[in-house]
């Protein structure tokens, strides 16, 4: 798997403070082909999760809507929206680095009838670096 460490840093400099850090990508081949923030606030366009955006950005570049020869990498599990974005890019294989209780798509979908794999990774230190990022901007913002 590929050194998640580089871009979870570069999340915390991008942000505005207004956007929660959320960062997603597309990996072929091991490699990160496309790579995209959660920009929603900051372009007032709400639905601009990091995910939407990697897949549009991916679309739009290889002129199609058929992403399924990439694994979708995103630091929070994806939500509703999301799901159904990464579903009509028919996306197969879906990684998260954490969990996001509040607006998983899994409150809405049974797990056991989708046909995505969708797998949390399975690194703590880079969890617990991007749950200090995220815990730090909720902070911020409450302040
Ligand atoms: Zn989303």
């Amino acid at each position: 798997m590929i050194n998640l460490e580089k871009y979870i840093k570069e999340i915390k400099i991008k942000n505005d403070a207004k956007d929660v850090p959320v960062f997603a990508c597309l990996i072929k081949n091991e490699k990160i082909i496309f790579k995209a923030y959660n920009n929603s606030y900051k372009k007032w366009k709400i639905t601009g999760h990091a995910e939407i955006n990697v897949i549009n950005k991916a679309s739009q570049k290889n002129k199609s809507g058929n992403l399924s020869e990439y694994t979708l990498f995103t630091t929070l599990e994806p939500c509703l929206m999301c799901y159904g974005a990464i579903k009509q890019a028919k996306i197969n294989n879906v990684t998260y680095l954490t969990e996001n209780i509040k607006m998983s798509f899994r409150n809405y979908v049974n797990i056991d009838e989708i046909k995505i794999d969708i797998k949390k990774l399975d690194n703590s230190k880079t969890e617990a670096n991007y749950i200090k990022i995220i815990s730090d901007f909720f902070k911020k913002k409450r302040n």
